[in-house]
């Protein structure tokens, strides 16, 4: 029995039962087997020389798999010498036997090992190998554990590993564990669990210990140096192979405990940025980013605790899903406020939201002095995200996210501002332009011929601001006087279009809105409140009124069974949910046609699809519950 208990994007942890025991995940099985020395500290083991007392055992060298692979596939050889190279063959339709040896491993310290891979067996025939091309409905096996016997050859092959991994993934479906067989050195731990593997071993641990490598986060020590770790191993002053494969285990164990943190704080990729030390994890999460963005995007979360933030360190970061997520929303589904046809490009602030900073405060005094500022339309230029239009400066990750400010900029990041800007002034359609940013000059081909630039040296400057306000008042001199009413509702209005899809407008109409700090309560104008902006969310939340507005119109719809909906739905009670359902989303719960509720998805509408439990949606308000509040 599987049960997800934290998701990050791909990565779950969840925590695996079978028979008494439980394994939590992300996890290394630790080999046991006669003749390697043996790590009795893991919660995890694979052996061939029986259980482990007390701890998640599964079991090699039974005959389950040679028997599945003589009937799946006589032409295959069943041995489990077979060669890595045959046992990955792409072409072959069916399911060829596992395990082949994890290259390498020969090398390392325990030749017995290559033995004991005969296959593994698990106490109640829950685990199935899979490698190659996978029929379309492998999740309807039963199987709870698929073991992704391409994954280390394909360690050596950064693209045809993504190419892979997507399609186990795509094919187990979300809530199936994968085991990745001859995985899970420490620096590797964070991306693999990032790409939704769940399982790894200790085989490249003993590999290592084998050619004298002290394994460290990122780090790869000699076993002859002293000093270099506080492990118990290693504190015990021992530096033979059996003490460093000690001191690789250690290693790793903690490793997988900070993994295990960082998908509960919704901070994976962070670490898996963090520990980019080899080749290969470089150039397979790019392929992850670049190839795979359609699948991966669908499962990380649209909004995040704005105190968590997002951390966009490096290059790395300038492909992370929900990054691109942002910026093709907002040149595939964001409409400027109509009223507003002067464009004013200014830059970020640390602070956030922008708004809230010394150097915004500044800019909007100015803007007010323009005469009509509700035709000025702010927009802010940023690296990573690109562009952020001012109305949706609260969203995640505009709302919160830091990255190092050098005043320098690299290609990629250039090119992506550029384009980025330049499609997102086409799209939008303004009759003026004002570039109110300094330093920033790369950007020229982007703009339009007729655009003034304001920023001089430094865009706070009194010169600058006042020159930027001199332009501004001559562009919007003859447009139609915008009041502030109006002016907000407009902005309102493409939030909530950026947040619900195209019929999200329909939540705006003739909307009062008030701010409180950094959040804003959105009225009818009638006292009847619709939904809040809090910054610290970085999404809208509706009230049953509001929701009642988007009923038919959005995609984000949860139809449910014919009950009525309290506290959290359930799995089994999901009939059917909206494509563009993300993790953290504010959807309406439905039945036939008829608002039953409004909450906050849990899964993705992906997940929804494939899983049979767990929680789908945490309610905020339901039909019986008192309407109106938060
Ligand atoms: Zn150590």
């Amino acid at each position: 029995m599987i049960e997800v208990l934290a998701r990050d994007g791909l990565a779950r942890e969840m925590k695996w039962t079978a028979g008494r025991i439980s394994l939590p995940t992300p996890n290394i099985l630790f080999l046991r087997s006669k003749g390697l020395p043996h790590f009795d500290r893991g919660e995890g083991f694979l052996s061939s020389d029986g259980a482990v007392e007390g701890k998640f055992t599964l079991f090699s060298g039974g005959s389950w798999f040679l028997e599945r692979s003589n009937v799946a596939s006589p032409s295959v050889a069943p041995s489990p010498l077979a060669t890595p190279a045959s046992a990955a063959d792409p072409s072959s339709p069916v399911i060829p036997p596992f395990p082949n040896i994890p290259a390498g491993l020969e090398a390392g310290p325990g030749e017995a090992f290559a033995a004991s891979l005969e296959g593994f067996r698990s106490s109640s025939g829950m685990v199935l190998p899979v490698t190659g091309v996978y029929p379309p409905d492998i999740h309807g096996t039963g199987a709870e554990l698929f073991v992704f016997a391409g994954a280390l050859e394909n360690s050596f092959r950064p693209r045809r590993f993504a190419e892979e991994l997507v399609r186990l993934k795509e094919a187990a479906g979300y809530s199936r564990l994968v085991y990745a067989p001859g995985l899970g050195e420490p620096s590797h731990l964070a991306f693999l669990a990032y790409c939704g593997i769940d399982l790894f071993d200790s085989a490249p641990l003993l590999a290592a210990a084998g050619q004298g490598h002290k394994l460290l986060p990122g780090w790869r020590a000699s076993s002859a140096e002293r000093g270099v770790c506080h492990c118990p191993a290693c504190e015990s002053g021992g530096d033979g192979p059996e003490a460093v494969y000690s001191h690789n285990c250690y290693t790793a164990l903690s490793e997988l405990r900070l993994v295990r943190s960082a998908i509960r704080g919704g901070r994976l990729r962070e670490l898996v940025e963090n520990r980019l030390s080899d080749a290969w994890l470089v150039a397979a999460l790019r392929h992850l980013d670049s190839r795979h963005y359609e699948f991966c995007e669908r499962f990380f979360p649209v909004a995040r605790q704005a105190t968590s933030g997002m951390r966009a360190l490096g290059r790395a970061s300038l492909t992370r899903p929900e990054i691109a997520r942002f910026q093709k929303r907002v040149l595939e589904r964001y409409r400027r406020p109509r009223s507003a046809p002067v464009l004013l490009l200014l830059p970020c602030s640390a602070r956030k939201p922008y708004s809230s900073s010394l150097s915004h405060r500044t800019f909007r005094g100015w803007i007010d002095r323009s005469g009509n500022p509700g035709a000025v339309h702010e927009v802010v230029v940023t690296s990573p995200l690109g562009v952020v239009p001012m109305e949706l400066e609260s969203l995640y990750p505009a709302g919160s996210y830091d990255v190092p400010v050098s005043g320098d900029w690299d290609e990629t990041e250039m090119r992506i501002l550029r384009d980025q800007l330049g499609r997102f002034i086409s799209a939008q359609r303004y009759q003026g332009v004002v570039c109110h940013l300094s330093g920033m000059d790369f950007l020229g081909e982007a703009l339009p011929p007729t655009a003034f630039s304001t920023g001089g040296q430094r865009a706070t400057a009194r010169a600058s601001v006042e020159e930027m306000a001199r332009t501004l008042s001559e562009l919007v001199r003859g447009l139609p006087k915008v009041n502030r009413r109006q002016a907000n509702s407009e902005r309102f209005s493409s939030l909530s279009r950026f947040q619900f899809g195209p019929g999200g407008e329909a939540l705006a109409e003739g909307c009062e809105l008030q701010r409180r700090s950094n959040d804003w309560r959105v009225t009818d104008g009638r006292r009847t409140q619709l939904a809040l902006l809090q910054h610290e969310r970085g999404l809208l939340s509706l009230t049953m009124d509001g929701a009642r507005r988007l009923l038919g119109r959005t995609g984000y719809e949860v139809e449910i069974g014919d009950f009525k909906p309290s506290g959290t739905v359930f799995m089994p009670g999901v009939l059917k949910a909206g494509q563009d359902i993300r993790p953290g989303d504010e959807v309406l719960v439905t039945h036939a046609g008829e608002l039953r509720g409004v909450g906050v998805a849990i899964m993705s509408s992906s997940e929804m699809e494939c899983s049979r439990k767990g929680a789908a949606v945490r309610m905020r308000h339901h039909i019986s519950s008192k309407e109106g509040g938060r």
